[in-house]
């Protein structure tokens, strides 16, 4: 363990900081309260250069590595190293083949605002500051997402720091097999350097909330998701104090009122702020529980989200594709019927559950890929 801290890693541009240093009580923090993590060093990479020489120094001293952009994903204390990307946050938008490279430290904030000069959107989520490539990488949905798939299934490419220090392409074409697990498998199979993915031809949209009945919330619910275009995602929230649906249309303002009826507003997507539920219970519905959905939300918050539509495509490891409803509660709950048991991994509360978030033959595969290109579990357990 102290090999490292005679030979500290020579970084290009980036910077290391150790225990008791300025700047490492900063840095070694995530956003998870419950994570106190107290890593032997934290490396700050300035580029790939200096995440590969992270990556070599862990492996000299057979220390585990843990990657942070931004810590709103992190559900367990980094023990080795912390190698944090968040200044490499490039963004590059190409109008022309309507993509966008970023660096592994760049947010949704920034891509939402380089491709709205062009009209194009991203497959971005409810948050402008949560990390572009962790979000990807756990599969990644959002409000346009029935529309167009997992943020996942957009990638076309990354570059990819592997455990023994080579620098890869990952796609279609090369390391195929890295490449689909990448695709909502998650961290865990390598430091992504870089990350090339798909943007739409999406600049106004219809979004707003509108108030419910009570009484016939999940009736009303249930015949509008049952016949919605893809464009078309709704959220419903029930609370003690009221039932309302937030609702994004990508697609026009007479449309959308002949969908939902009046209320929703023309804007932007790139300001479109749906926000979102934080997940204390989470499971998948192919039929909704009524009576306990309206039960809980009597003392709690209860999100129910409409998936399918594109997300049903086939496409790499993310999610469950045929589910229709999942179901958030913002509380532990005991009286909630279970559902199909499974969660998704970019919600995932508890890691002990996360064979949960694939089905049984993806998280096999998974696991596999993980062995080939993470043999000693450098960059986490799976
Ligand atoms: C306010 C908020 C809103 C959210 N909304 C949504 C939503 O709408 N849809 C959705 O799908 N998710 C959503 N999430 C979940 C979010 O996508 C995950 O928490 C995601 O992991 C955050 O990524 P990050 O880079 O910001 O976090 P970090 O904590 O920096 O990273 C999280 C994990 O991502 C992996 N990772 C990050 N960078 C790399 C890299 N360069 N190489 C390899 N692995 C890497 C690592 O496993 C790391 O532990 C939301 C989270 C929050 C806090």
């Amino acid at each position: 363990m102290s090999n490292h801290l005679m030979n500290l890693p020579r970084l290009s541009g980036g910077t290391v900081h150790l225990p008791g240093e300025t700047g490492y009580d900063e840095r070694r923090g995530s956003l998870n309260p419950a994570v106190d993590a107290h890593p032997v060093m934290v490396i700050e990479a300035a580029g790939a250069a200096d995440v590969r020489t992270a990556v070599l120094a862990a492996a000299d001293c057979g220390l585990a590595l843990a990657v942070q952009a931004t810590g709103h994903g992190t559900h367990t204390a980094a023990e080795g190293i912390l190698l944090r990307t968040t200044c490499m946050d490039s963004v590059r938008v190409d109008p022309l083949r309507r993509t966008a490279t970023v660096g592994p430290g760049a947010r949704w904030g920034r891509v939402l605002d380089e491709a709205r000069k062009y009209g194009l959107a991203p497959l971005s989520g409810s948050s402008r500051d949560v990390g572009v490539t962790g979000f990807t990488l756990g599969g990644g949905v959002g409000w346009l997402s029935r529309r167009y798939g997992f943020a996942a299934d957009s990638v076309l490419s990354a570059q990819v720091v592997l455990a023994d220090g080579r620098q890869v392409r990952a796609s279609e074409e090369e390391n195929a097999d890295l490449f689909w697990a990448l695709r909502g498998g998650g961290g865990g199979f390598g430091i992504v350097t870089s990350l090339e993915f798909r943007l739409y031809p999406v600049r106004e949209v219809q979004a707003g909330v509108i108030t419910l009945d009570r009484e016939t919330a999940l009736a009303t619910y249930r015949r509008l998701t049952e016949n919605a275009p893809d464009a078309l995602s709704t959220a419903l929230m029930i609370t003690p104090d009221s039932v309302w649906m937030k609702v994004l249309y990508a697609g026009g303002a007479a449309e959308a009122e002949k969908l939902v009826g009046p209320g929703l507003t023309t804007m932007e997507y790139a300001d479109a702020a749906m926000g979102g539920t934080p997940a204390r219970y989470l499971d998948f519905y192919h039929d909704l529980p009524d009576e306990a959905l309206m039960r809980t939300g009597s003392r709690a918050t209860v999100e129910i989200r409409h998936w399918g539509g594109a997300m049903a495509n086939p496409g790499g490891p993310a999610g469950h594709r045929s589910v229709p409803y999942s179901v958030i509660v913002n509380e532990a709950t005991e009286d909630m019927p279970r559902g199909v048991g499974a969660t998704f991994l970019n919600f995932l509360a508890d890691p002990s559950r996360i064979h949960t978030a694939f089905t049984a033959d993806n998280f096999r595969r998974l696991a596999e890929v993980k062995r080939a290109y993470d043999p000693s579990g450098m960059f986490g357990p799976r």
